[in-house]
């Protein structure tokens, strides 16, 4: 006989939702905290005990259970949220599965009490392991009071998965972060929130505070500082929040916020968006921080993917990832961020201020200079004299000029040269009215190719020297293949290959830009970190990734005795670049060891 086949008992069915929903005190709280604001409460109150281990408690000032319903609130699929189907679609409230009640009351001991503002009295209900009590009167303030203890008593897998109170209270107080961000006063009015843990004050957040106050008050004072605010929008949807200077970066991605109609949500394509619009501002492996809050019509969205409803499902996710990129990316193009070094206090740190540089600001336009016609050039040497090494954008008699084709920058006026001095062949020292900027040549000029590259290949001008006769470039292994497979990102990049079959390749064109540098050392280098590849790169990654290692290869490098005319040409390029502060791999190009700290360490002030 096969099993036969029964219904669950309530209990059982709770256990199991509790299973998804109720992970840790965190999520009693996340919980209890958003049916307090489903509630309409304008003051929440938390208090916990051991990380919640011992207790929950949390009262609200909202508008209350009716007495009659006390008996549904701890019944599974039980909700005054949601009273159809249709209803899912346009969902207004954190809650409308009606499973969150039931699952705690599964594993926990409960006592809610609750009076609806407009009636004398109230009552109370109490469950324990899906077990309810008789409804009681109770004689309390309007609103509602839930105290949670005993999480897990049933359930002895889960409570040993419990940390530490420490810990507990970390997660506790990021739910409590999450909401607080959410609810800042401005389109909807501020929420009072009070976390207490063992007696004493965790988080206390004034109903009148803006998110800007918010983000101080649950991070760091000094945060909101270094703060850009963004807005942005792409058809129905918009975008608000702030992101923060690189700087600011963290080693892990838990300080990007995001929300969805005031909702706290994962997104790992959303999040990607953020990270891309600071490609090159940050190292790898370090994350940006930003408060993002996305406003879409409700159709828009699906919240009901996930049980924890941490996770939602957009109609458009392509647009909204598009949407954070360019407003993020155009946002920190305006900062036009320059590191300070700031010594001795913090030796190493640089703290960036939105400050600009000299030549770089208001710089005087002249008119478009007609495109002038490029001689061929001869090959280059295969390996570059090192003493004089134009930049690619330097004419000279033996190096032309990469074709000013249409999309040709605007030239700027030469105003005075600032004072410049070039130290250990590597770093060029500049006087500023703001200070002292130091230079990194080398990072500066890979900076100012990268943009030079990319800009010629989107506008379709990037100038390619073809070579009669073809270089064999002979590869290791399966090097040549990795090459081949990418034949066409290399074409693009004006670098043309073919198969010579045997591991050989000829190489048959290149760009310009290059330089003197030895166009068959690029390509080696292409080789290489084509065959470092764990797994094939996405084509935009690929693409970033080869366009500044081409950029990295012909620019000048450290050790390299620069001409007071290249030095020249370096600095009045630095505005061209989309952002000089910065090289593509995310080092900055130039520190500033600003006029004023000068002075304070020479206590002149
Ligand atoms: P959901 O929030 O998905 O509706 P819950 O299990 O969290 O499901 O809550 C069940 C119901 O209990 C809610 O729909 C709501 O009517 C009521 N409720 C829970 N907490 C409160 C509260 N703090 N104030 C008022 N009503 C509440
Ligand atoms: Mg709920």
């Amino acid at each position: 006989m096969p099993p036969r086949i029964q219904q669950l008992p309530p209990l059982v069915v709770n256990q199991i939702a509790a299973g998804e929903v109720i992970e840790r005190p965190a999520s009693v709280v996340k919980e209890l905290l958003e049916n307090a604001v489903d509630a309409g409460s304008r003051r929440i109150e938390l208090e916990v005990e051991q990380g919640g281990h011992d207790l929950v408690r949390i009262v609200d000032d909202g508008c209350g259970i009716a007495p009659e319903d006390l008996p549904l609130v701890f019944a599974s699929h039980a909700t005054s949220k949601l009273r159809n189907a249709d209803d899912l679609f346009a969902i207004g409230t954190f809650g409308f599965r009606g499973e969150a009640l039931a699952s705690i009351g599964g594993v926990a001991h409960v006592v809610l009490q609750s009076r609806p503002p407009e009636l004398p009295h109230g009552a109370a209900i109490e469950c324990r392991g899906s077990e309810l009590s008789a409804v009681r009167p109770w004689n309390g303030a309007p609103g509602t009071r839930i105290e949670v203890r005993q999480l897990f008593f049933n359930t002895p897998v889960r409570r040993k998965f419990l940390r530490s109170p420490a810990t507990e209270l970390g997660h506790i107080s990021e739910a409590v972060t999450r909401l607080a961000l959410a609810y800042a006063r401005g389109s909807r009015p501020g929420l009072h929130l009070i976390l207490r843990h063992n007696g004493r004050v965790v988080h206390d957040i004034p109903p009148q505070a803006t998110l800007l106050e918010r983000i101080g008050l649950c991070f760091d004072e000094q945060l909101p500082a270094h703060l850009l605010e963004i807005e942005g929008s792409a058809g129905p949807a918009r975008l608000s929040g702030y992101i923060a200077e690189p700087s600011c970066d963290r080693n892990n991605s838990r300080m990007q916020y995001l929300f969805v109609n005031g909702r706290w949500i994962r997104d790992r394509n959303l999040g990607h968006a953020l990270q891309e619009a600071y490609r090159g501002l940050l190292m790898t492996g370090r994350y940006a921080v930003g408060f993002l809050f996305l406003q879409l019509p409700p159709d828009q969205v699906d919240v009901n993917v996930h049980p924890t409803k941490c996770e939602v499902r957009f109609r458009n996710a392509q647009a909204l990832h598009q949407l954070i990129y360019t407003t993020v990316k155009a946002r920190l193009r305006r900062a036009n961020l320059v590191p300070t070094l700031q010594v001795p206090a913090t030796p190493t740190l640089s703290v960036p201020t939105a400050s600009s540089i000299p030549f770089s600001r208001s710089p005087t336009v002249l008119p478009e200079l007609p495109p002038r016609s490029v001689p061929i050039a001869p090959p280059p040497p295969a390996s570059p004299a090192l003493e004089s090494l134009p930049t690619p954008a330097v004419p000279t008699p033996r190096q032309p000029l990469a074709s000013p084709g249409p999309a040709t920058l605007p030239l700027f006026a030469r105003v005075a040269p600032p004072r410049v001095l070039q130290l250990y062949d590597a770093y060029l020292v500049v006087e500023t009215d703001e200070g002292m900027l130091v230079i990194d040549q080398h990072a500066l000029h890979e900076r100012i190719l990268y943009d030079q590259f990319r800009r010629r290949i989107e506008t379709g001008t990037l100038q390619c020297q073809a070579l009669l006769l073809p270089e064999a470039v002979d590869l290791p292994g399966e090097m040549a293949g990795r090459l081949l497979e990418q034949r066409e990102a290399l074409a693009e990049l004006g670098l043309g290959i073919e198969d010579f079959g045997g591991g050989t390749i000829l190489l048959t064109r290149y760009p310009v830009l290059l330089g003197r540098r030895s166009p068959r050392e690029a390509l080696l280098a292409v080789a290489d970190h084509l065959s470092n590849q764990e797994q094939p790169p996405s084509r935009q990654v690929l693409f970033n990734d080869l366009l500044s290692l081409l950029a990295c290869h012909a620019a000048v490098r450290a050790g390299e005795r620069l001409s007071p005319e290249l030095i020249n040409e370096l600095l009045e390029q630095r505005h061209l670049a989309d952002d000089h502060h910065h090289c593509p791999h995310g080092r900055p190009t130039a520190l500033l060891f600003s006029r004023q700290e000068l002075e304070r360490q020479f206590r002149r002030v």
